[in-house]
């Protein structure tokens, strides 16, 4: 009787399945039904916590009929957090195969005009083009990918393409590239990959995700404000109001603390220009085992790492040179009162 009632439960889950399936294709791939599971998840996350307040609490509620701005300016930033987490996780991480197909097909197109004009290999319409370290990079060479050749630019000599080729998508990595086990791709800039948002950040979407967490934080923030203004006029009217108050706010507190944490931790990261992945990897790195513990490679003064970080996206594909051992040493100095005066850290 039970084995006939579970199949028959079954049954109808497949046969109601199906039936979105067919209105929703994109539920038959696993994968995209995780994402959207996990999105859904989210949605209603955010939704219950000013759910519960606005249905427990009705001083806010007075207070939103006489001061609606306040509650306007409130859903507002609700909005643009969860605006924000969407254009976050729909954003290119930036992966290295992408990179290499438009270098690739630069050159190819590039050759293919010297070819049709007969002009020199030289000409600088016939060149790849793409910014390394802020200045524009030209180069046209024979026998090898052009991104092979540009990659193997930004490393220091006597480094093999096997040293630096990933085992998995068989591409050539440039500096701070890294393959994701999750996303199975090879992510420019790595930092992590993010669960909460189902993607790798990395170079193309880094500064999009300091942005959601600023924005999740200050909602949580403001969400926690008026949690603890609920119980500070309303306890004691109801037992079993407060104990559920108090449990949303507990889990408030937690989620805000790590927040902040996350958020002090990622201003740190992008003012040094680090990632995530290099400052706890670091000795897992080949090209970053030679340098000293507090030499970061690719700092380049806190206020050219905040520009290159919010507004260095001239190019999709910004590379990163590894520093010379002149460089490093310079990098590596101890600080005198003249660099203080001279703010060398900037
Ligand atoms: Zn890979
Ligand atoms: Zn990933």
């Amino acid at each position: 009787m039970g084995v006939s009632c579970g199949g028959h439960l079954r049954d109808t889950w497949d046969r109601a399945f199906d039936r979105c399936s067919r209105f929703f294709p994109c539920l038959s791939d696993p994968a995209r039904r995780s994402a959207l599971s996990l999105k859904l998840a989210l949605v209603v996350l955010h939704l219950l916590f000013p759910g519960v307040l606005f249905l427990l609490d009705n001083d806010l509620i007075e207070k939103t009929k006489q001061e609606p701005w306040y509650t306007a300016i409130y859903v507002l930033l609700f909005v643009a957090t969860l605006v924000q987490y969407f254009i976050t996780s729909g954003t290119s991480p930036g992966y290295v195969l992408d990179a290499q197909k438009a270098v690739d097909e630069r050159d190819a197109l590039a050759r293919r005009e010297l070819l049709a004009s007969k002009q020199p290999a030289s000409s600088k319409n016939g060149s790849v083009s793409i910014t390394v370290d802020g200045s524009r990079y030209h180069r046209v060479k024979e026998n090898a990918t052009a991104w092979t050749k540009l990659v193997m630019d930004l490393y220091p000599p006597g480094l093999s393409t096997r040293t630096v080729t990933c085992p998995y998508c068989s591409v050539v990595q440039p500096p701070r590239a890294k393959h994701c086990h999750d996303c199975d791709k090879c992510v420019l800039q790595f930092d992590h990959h993010c669960v909460w948002l189902g993607t790798c950040i990395g170079q193309g979407n880094h500064c999009r995700f300091w942005w959601y967490i600023c924005e999740e934080t200050a909602l949580c923030l403001w969400t926690s404000i008026l949690y603890v203004g609920y119980l500070k006029t309303n306890i004691t009217k109801a037992w079993w109001a407060d104990v559920i108050m108090i449990l949303f706010l507990a889990a408030m507190s937690i989620s805000l603390i790590f927040l902040l944490l996350l958020l002090l931790f990622h201003c740190y990261l992008v003012m040094t220009n680090q990632t995530t992945y290099e400052l706890v990897r670091r000795r897992r790195i080949v090209y970053m085992r030679g340098i000293p513990e507090r030499v970061y490679p690719f700092n380049k003064g806190i206020c050219r790492n905040l520009y290159l970080f919010c507004c260095g996206t001239n190019s999709i594909y910004r590379m990163e040179r590894l520093p010379r051992t002149e460089e490093l040493e310079e990098k590596a100095r101890p600080y005198t009162c003249f660099d203080i005066l001279s703010c060398r850290c900037c």
